[in-house]
């Protein structure tokens, strides 16, 4: 409801050591940084406390070390980086678009500046798990775990764990199926590599399409992201056919609409047909 307030800052000027010559890195030159911070202030302008806010002086001060402190060829690496450590380090920001400035960059013709500005944010996400081998609720439960420790992904809910019977005609044992919120900073493409590395962690062989698994973890959705791809399709193509992901999914975000059909996930699975 909040989400287009923000806190500004404007021309901080920082002496760092980033750049792609030699004589960049040793001598150091001045960068400039502009920064806005996407964050309700609402609870600090009806309480008028420093604690409901994110304190600019504090964001200035950690902008300085964590910039001194580190060193990158490129502005990209630079905001990037930087970026990511500022949605890591406070927690009521949600966005942050941050443009750095290099007034001196190494550059023989008339200018007065150049920049480099990016708009970075945590994405609210919506994973399926399903296991239909060995210890299926430890294999589950070891895939929230493995998520709850990446620094970039903040697991908000859980759903319980529901047995379905296999989908397709392959005979095989019975799934547990369940799904799960998070927030993460990653890009849809890069949080499919984390699940992959999860699911071969759990020593997942895909031998048979729509075979059994130790683990399986899609991206349901991903924000209102609609997107078709060799890689990755989201919103996942067949969730609003399937009752396995449709039931956890009422479970945690029941009103949550699904973006290509504008149906909530409850709506989607009333009218699913019945078995
Ligand atoms: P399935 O989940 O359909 O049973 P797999 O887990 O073996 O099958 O997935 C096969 C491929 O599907 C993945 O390697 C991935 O590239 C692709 N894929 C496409 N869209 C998605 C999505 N939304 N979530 C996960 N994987 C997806
Ligand atoms: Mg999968």
């Amino acid at each position: 409801m909040f989400d287009q307030d923000k806190i500004r800052i404007r021309g901080l000027r920082i002496f760092a050591h980033h750049g792609v010559y030699e004589e960049e890195t040793r001598l150091g030159q001045t960068f400039v940084v502009n920064a806005t911070l996407f964050t309700s202030t609402r609870k600090g302008g009806m309480r008028d406390c420093l604690e409901d806010t994110i304190s600019y002086a504090d964001v200035c001060q950690f902008l300085t070390d964590y910039l001194q402190q580190n060193t990158w060829k490129l502005l990209e690496a630079a905001v990037e980086h930087t970026c990511r450590a500022l949605l890591l380090r406070y927690p009521l920001l949600h966005k942050v678009e941050l443009e750095l400035e290099k007034p001196s960059a190494p550059i023989p013709l008339p200018f007065d500046s150049v920049s480099v500005s990016i708009t970075r944010s945590w994405h609210r996400v919506f994973i399926a798990l399903g296991s239909n081998m060995g210890d299926k609720q430890g294999y589950l439960d070891g895939a929230v775990q493995a998520l709850k420790e990446n620094p970039c992904i903040r697991v908000d809910k859980t759903s319980s764990y529901y047995v379905t019977e296999p989908y397709g005609d392959v005979i095989q044992d019975d799934f547990l199926n369940g799904a799960l919120e998070l927030h993460t900073l990653y890009s849809p493409e890069e949080l499919l590599e984390v699940l992959h590395t999860i699911e071969k962690a759990a020593k997942r062989e895909r031998l048979v399409h729509w075979g059994p698994r130790t683990l399986d973890l899609d991206i349901l959705l991903y924000d209102v992201l609609i997107q078709d791809g060799p890689v990755l399709t989201i919103p996942h193509p067949d969730m609003q056919n399937r009752d396995f992901v449709l039931r956890p999914m009422v479970e945690i975000a029941p009103h949550l609409v699904h973006p290509v059909y504008q149906k909530s996930m409850k709506t989607l699975l009333n009218e699913l047909p019945q078995k």
